[in-house]
């Protein structure tokens, strides 16, 4: 009997076992590949971006093989996602740095690039002895950093008759003095807001305009991501049709934070997008429409026929709430040319002044405005994404001169 029960024991085991294995083996079969990420066939991102998506974070994080993951190989599954390489990846939407404190951030750049400007009016003003030749280096540092004749020439004589005044000169008046007349130069009472609510229950729209090379594709990229970063959805329009790339450009800035372009075929009517473009934000309710343009300095008529029509076009949907000016800092005289030309043709609001990461002209800052009677908005520091910052006078004096 003892011997029956225990053969039945063995049987019962046995037959366990064997289930097991198998349901093991048909587990390990069943486990399938890493599935693949669905391609999008659509070039738009989707409506509703989830914003820091695990995507972003994972992509970040370094992959491990399955030996530092401590997992012995009979119990690999399948495949570690390090295998499929080419497997097409899904678009992932980006969260893009606040824009507040962006200056401060940037400041080193800022200064590193300026220091010939800020630090070498300090030097200048500390020597023992301001005689003539002095007030002409000062004149020269302020010249050669395009800050302009005329202003140039105001900010010598209030530095001159402020140390006077002074008597005593301690670095640190010095320096105070100095940060005083350059913020009353930059201009404090400028609105440098970029306006981007046009009052209406539809989109605010702004128009970027500017020379091609300039940066001004890159910085309607980045123009959406500061809005981005602010709670904002926007609509980008690639009335850009002149230069081939750009409309894959702009469209490649859009679909990292989830905002969709409209275009059209290359060389195609520039108007006729900026206002589908118009249409689709008012039609998915977006906040901002971002109009990017071609900036061929080709004639004046030219252009004013084109940026005319594109403008007109566009305010059959309601008026222009921006129009950006998009200036490279290091292309000084030139650069104030063509701000000229494009302010014959268009009515600037803004200017962003962008490479100024790569120049110790700052003084263009002061130039610009004065030459155009319109706030510089915006600065361009770098060609990371999120290197475009609001401007502010005093971050930016600060970094001028230092602390
Ligand atoms: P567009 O022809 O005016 O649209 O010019 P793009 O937007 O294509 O920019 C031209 C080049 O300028 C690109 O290589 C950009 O990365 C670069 N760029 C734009 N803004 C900045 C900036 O603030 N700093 C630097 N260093 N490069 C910039």
């Amino acid at each position: 009997m003892d011997i029956l029960i225990l053969a039945v024991v063995i049987a019962l085991v046995a037959v366990g076992a064997i289930s097991g294995l198998v349901v093991s083996s048909r587990k390990k079969k069943q486990l399938p590949p890493p599935a693949p990420p669905s391609t999008p066939t659509i070039t738009a991102p989707p409506a509703e971006p989830q914003m820091g998506e695990d995507a972003v974070e994972t992509a970040e994080e370094p992959r491990r093989t399955i030996e530092e993951v401590g997992l012995p190989e009979a119990a690999a599954p399948a495949p570690a996602p390090v295998a499929e390489p080419e497997a097409p990846a899904a678009p992932e939407i980006e969260v893009p740095e606040p824009t507040a404190g962006r200056l401060v951030r940037l400041r080193a750049r800022l200064a590193r690039s300026q220091n010939s400007l800020g630090k070498g009016l300090l030097t200048l003003l500390s020597r023992e002895h301001l005689d003539e030749d002095t007030w002409e280096e000062i004149e020269e540092t302020l010249l050669v950093a395009d800050v302009g004749v005329v202003p140039t020439q105001e900010l010598v004589d209030r530095l001159r008759e402020r140390v006077k005044v002074l008597g005593t000169r301690t670095p640190a008046d010095l320096r105070a003095l100095l940060k005083e007349e350059l913020l009353t130069l930059v201009g404090t009472d400028f609105d440098r807001v970029v306006k981007t609510e046009s009052g209406e229950d539809t989109p605010g729209v702004i128009m970027v305009v500017g020379v091609n090379g300039t940066g001004k594709t890159t910085t309607t990229g980045k123009l959406a991501r500061v809005l981005v970063a602010d709670g904002r959805s926007v609509v980008l329009g690639a009335a850009d049709t002149f230069r081939a790339a750009a409309a894959d450009q702009l469209q490649t800035w859009g679909e990292r934070v989830g905002a969709r372009t409209v275009r059209g075929p290359e060389g195609g009517d520039p108007a006729s997008i900026a206002y589908d473009a118009v249409k689709e934000g008012i039609a998915e309710g977006a906040d901002v429409v971002l109009i990017d343009t071609a900036g061929r300095l080709h004639t004046k008529t030219g252009l004013m026929d084109e940026l005319g029509k594109v403008k007109r076009v566009v305010e059959k949907h309601g008026p222009l709430d921006e129009i950006l000016l998009v200036l490279d800092a290091t292309t000084g005289q030139n650069g104030l040319t063509q701000a000229r030309v494009f302010a014959e043709v268009v009515d600037i609001t803004g200017i962003v002044l962008t490479k100024l990461d790569g120049t110790a002209k700052g003084g263009i800052v002061v130039a610009v405005q004065r030459e155009l009677g319109v706030p510089v908005k915006l600065i361009g520091l770098g060609e990371g994404p999120d290197d475009l910052a609001p401007f502010e006078p005093e971050a930016f004096v600060d970094a001028l001169i230092g602390d």
